[in-house]
């Protein structure tokens, strides 16, 4: 006999934990699966230890311009040890926290691989567990590249558990955790190359903000390696050696990061046995419901491809659990208009269309405004790091539909401009809004 439930969740990360607490809130009996720690890539290997590491690089930074300020920090020294060490300690404790909320929910938390035995059953080991609602939650992770020595790298999880700062890196990859990583290990004293396989990282942003941000890393000393493709990594005495497709060779590396993609967490699932096919990217395709092709199973988060972020994750979970348990027939959520951040150095604010996307979308009938400016923080340091900030508007009304800034502050600015922007904001709105003087934001509002 399997015990049985309202909602059965499989995969505690963000989405997973969101709906059960969404759900349980409204009474709903709750089981929630997880093979691993609890809180999921964010909170283990994601977007928290890697905001620390941030954190950490930018303390860097401001002290190797301190000087100009006139503080004098002759002998200053760093441990990484210390760093991951607290790091750590934090992210158990919000483990413990997670762990502490389920119980006050009264979910009962399985430990163990959930895997389907039919639509509506899920085993863990022996036991079976039965419900009306399933939802899968189980994330991705970091994809290694088909090549020989690739065992010899590391991906984002690696670099969690490095218990040294490595020295000579090569981080493989475009996308945004490539970036982040690269830039991190650089203002913490690596010396970093960042393999790229085209021309450019972060190339589905805006092209902009992707010239400012390839001028800020060479500016901060990191190589970047263009249409470089990886076919052999070796072991060479006590360093790594790395072969390009085209003879390149990257010597005397200690540590290679793999950061080129990640895939979805289905191997063990056996979604076969409940019906469920993926895509061709192996992604569990839902509708804008979150349903699955089989009633009553759903999938949110990193497992359906799509909007791979945390608040995404844990907004449609929720959502899903306030449709099924609370009579919100209509909710769901509108995976249009998602602000990002990229915890660059300095960070990439970004929400809405690209220049390229808003011209497919509307033609000529876009205007843009830009700006780039050395930020009143470095007016009186040698080292002039600058922002960039970049308006799409359309229509006669000036529609703002697309909104790009890199630059120091970008990360914490956005928020509040995408809230304007998801409610049909103006170039005339953001214009009569009165302008905090002096901020970098405030030149989003007197662009001209
Ligand atoms: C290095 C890095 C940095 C990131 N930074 C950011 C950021 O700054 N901002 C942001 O918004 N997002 C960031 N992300 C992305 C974010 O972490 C993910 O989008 C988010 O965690 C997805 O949540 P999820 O619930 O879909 O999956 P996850 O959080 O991955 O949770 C899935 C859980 O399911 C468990 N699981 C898998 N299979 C099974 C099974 N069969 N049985 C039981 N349990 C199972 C896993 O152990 C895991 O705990 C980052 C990701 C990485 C890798």
């Amino acid at each position: 006999m399997a015990t049985e439930y309202d909602l059965i969740v499989i995969g505690a990360g963000s989405g997973g934990i969101a709906a059960a607490n969404r759900a349980a809130s409204y009474g709903a009996r709750v089981a929630l699966i997880e093979n691993g720690r609890l809180g999921g890539t964010c909170v283990n290997r994601g977007c928290v230890p890697k905001k620390i590491m941030w954190y950490a690089a930018a303390y860097a930074e401001a002290f190797d311009e301190a000087e100009d300020y006139g503080f004098s920090h002759s002998g200053l020294t760093f441990d990484w040890n210390t760093l991951v060490t607290r790091r750590d300690a934090y992210v158990r404790r919000l483990n413990d926290i997670y762990a502490s909320n389920l119980n006050q929910n009264k979910i009962d938390l399985i430990r163990g691989t959930g895997h389907f035995m039919q639509a509506h059953t899920v085993a863990v080991d022996d036991t079976h567990y039965s419900a009306e609602h399933i939802l899968i939650a189980t994330g991705a992770y970091p994809s290694v590249p088909d090549i020989e020595g690739a065992e010899l790298g590391i991906t984002s999880d690696g670099f969690f558990e490095l218990g040294q700062p490595p020295q000579q890196v090569a981080v493989v990859g475009a996308g945004y955790i490539a970036v982040e990583l690269a830039g991190m290990l650089r203002g913490l004293g690596s010396a970093v190359q960042l393999l790229l396989r085209r021309h450019a990282p972060l190339r589905n942003f805006d092209d902009t903000i992707t010239a400012a941000l390839v001028t800020a890393m060479q500016d901060r000393g990191i190589a970047l390696l263009t249409q470089a493709t990886p076919k052999r990594l070796s072991q060479n005495g006590d360093s790594l050696s790395l072969e390009l497709e085209d003879g390149r060779q990257l010597t005397k590396l200690d540590t290679v990061i793999w950061a080129i993609g990640r895939l979805p967490a289905t191997k063990h699932l056996d979604l076969d046995k409940a019906g469920i096919q993926v895509n061709s990217g192996g992604f569990i395709e839902t509708n804008e419901f979150q349903e699955t092709e089989i009633k009553g199973v759903y999938a949110v988060g990193d497992v359906t491809g799509r909007a791979a972020l945390t608040p995404v994750a844990i907004a449609a979970g929720r959502r899903l659990a306030d449709r099924l348990f609370n009579q919100q027939t209509e909710a769901k959520l509108d995976y249009n208009t998602i602000p990002t951040v990229v915890f660059s150095h300095p960070p990439i604010g970004t929400v809405g269309f690209t220049e390229t996307q808003a011209r497919k979308q509307y033609g000529d009938d876009i205007k843009l405004y830009t700006s780039r400016f050395t930020p009143l923080r470095n007016g009186i340091t040698d080292h002039k790091p600058k922002c960039t900030m970049k308006l799409i508007v359309t229509g006669d009304n000036e529609k703002v539909v697309g909104c790009h800034v890199i630059g120091e502050g970008a990360d914490e600015l956005l928020q509040g401009f995408a809230v304007a922007i998801k409610m049909g904001a103006t170039k005339a709105d953001f214009d009569n809004t009165v302008a905090i003087h002096p901020t970098s934001a405030e030149e989003l509002v007197t662009l001209r």
